[in-house]
């Protein structure tokens, strides 16, 4: 596939992360690319795809060397993300997985916690998701249903989740549930719930528009008593706290996704253009490809360079939420602009399944909707302007 921009280097990549680069390109190319139909097909990534890329090294890379993980920074990750995308592999969910679910174990968990989950996340023995919607709320997280109520030294959970990342796979999931349901969002505590409890049930694999291999889950808690020593955090009612203080990586880590999206998008839209004829010559020499192709790059180097400065900011501690927020709305509005935009110069083709870039059409939609929609995401933004 053509490469994008000849002249740019993102400034925080060095030669040891050009390293893990180059051996995560390759793994994911050889390892996992080749079975993207079939785990399209089959509606998630199988256990031992996992397991795969947990002995080579590509789960957890910025967690700790002494629970098992990389011992990497979040850079390590946003290099493994990179090169996983590229080989257009969306089904396995790692960025939930290493970049979300392990993070709140690490930053929120007891030592006996980490130690007890934290390895076999490494390994990928045991997949993890994290449960925030439910069928009657997302956006308003404060309005969940879900409860936990203290029962001598158990909570016990009642309620349902929908659309959870990693649902079928999860060997644990982290439940935002109340605690104390009179409370609102100060009643919010995040509780791990590991698959085999009793009480806890996996709903369907839904069906849905795009990314087919990840899998995303209905789950039930029906009586699922587990120890309030699988709470995060030494005090109840710290959840909200806890996802608003996480979420801003999540919607960096979509923004990051949305980058090279776009990267892609455009490298497979100038192989076609480049050989495709109409009217005698290539579809490139059109002056409408050329100028909505200029339009496309520019906008996404500007989208690289404002993530990269979002990175930078991020590893130093300073990424606040409203710029995360800035950057996970445009980014990926520009990614579903730019990646209709590829797809119209592909004419026909781009409708069709055997070329790439119909998959990253339905795949980019929901883009705008995860990890917060873009609404909110212009209500955080918004919040700022007038302070
Ligand atoms: C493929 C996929 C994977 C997902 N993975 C997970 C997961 O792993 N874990 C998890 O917990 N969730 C997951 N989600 C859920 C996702 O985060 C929610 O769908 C999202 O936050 C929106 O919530 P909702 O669907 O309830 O929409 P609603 O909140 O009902 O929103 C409906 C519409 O109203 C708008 N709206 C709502 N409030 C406002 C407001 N204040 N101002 C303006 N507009 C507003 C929204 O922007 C949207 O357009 C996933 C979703 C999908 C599609």
């Amino acid at each position: 596939m053509t490469a994008i921009f000849e002249n740019y280097e993102s400034p925080w990549l060095t030669e040891e992360l050009t390293m893990l680069q180059d051996a995560a390109r390759k793994f994911f190319t050889t390892e996992m690319q080749p079975h993207n139909d079939a785990w399209d097909e089959a509606g998630v990534v199988p256990l031992e795809a996992w397991r795969k890329a947990g002995a080579a090294g590509f789960l957890c890379a910025e967690m700790p060397v002494e629970y098992g993980g990389g011992g990497g920074s979040y850079l390590h990750e946003t290099v493994i993300t990179e090169e996983q995308l590229r080989a257009g592999v969306l089904g396995l969910g790692n960025q939930v997985h290493s970049q979300i679910v392990a993070p709140y174990i690490l930053n929120y968990g007891s030592e006996a916690q980490k130690q007890r989950w934290l390895p076999t996340m490494a390994t990928g023995e045991t997949v993890g998701a994290i449960a925030m919607t439910e069928p009657d709320t997302g956006s308003d997280l404060q309005a969940v249903r879900t409860t936990a109520i203290k029962d001598g030294d158990d909570y016990v959970i009642n309620g349902s989740k929908t659309y959870i990342s990693n649902g079928q796979n999860c060997g644990l999931v982290i439940v935002v549930a109340k605690t104390d349901p009179g409370l609102g969002g100060k009643g919010i505590s995040l509780i791990v719930v590991e698959a085999d409890t009793p009480g806890f049930k996996r709903g369907r694999n839904l069906k849905k528009l795009g990314q087919h291999a990840a899998d995303t889950s209905e789950l039930f808690f029906e009586d699922c008593r587990v120890p309030q020593a699988n709470r995060l955090g030494e005090e109840e009612g710290r959840g909200f706290i806890q996802l608003m203080q996480q979420l801003p990586q999540e919607r960096l880590n979509i923004a990051q996704a949305a980058v090279v999206e776009m990267e892609r998008a455009l490298g497979y839209t100038l192989d076609f253009v480049k050989e495709r004829q109409a009217f005698g010559q290539r579809v490139l020499d059109f002056q409408n490809t050329k100028f909505k192709l200029a339009e496309c790059k520019t906008e996404a180097l500007i989208a690289r360079t404002f993530v990269d400065q979002c990175l930078i900011k991020h590893v130093n501690g300073e990424l606040d939420a409203a710029t995360a927020s800035m950057a996970k709305y445009w980014t990926t509005q520009k990614q579903c602009e730019i990646v209709d935009e590829c797809l119209q110069l592909h004419g026909g083709a781009g409708y069709m399944d055997e070329y790439p870039i119909s998959r990253m059409y339905k795949d980019a939609r929901v883009q705008k909707i995860y990890g917060g929609t873009n609404e909110i995401m212009k209500e955080l933004i918004s919040r700022t302007l007038d302070g």
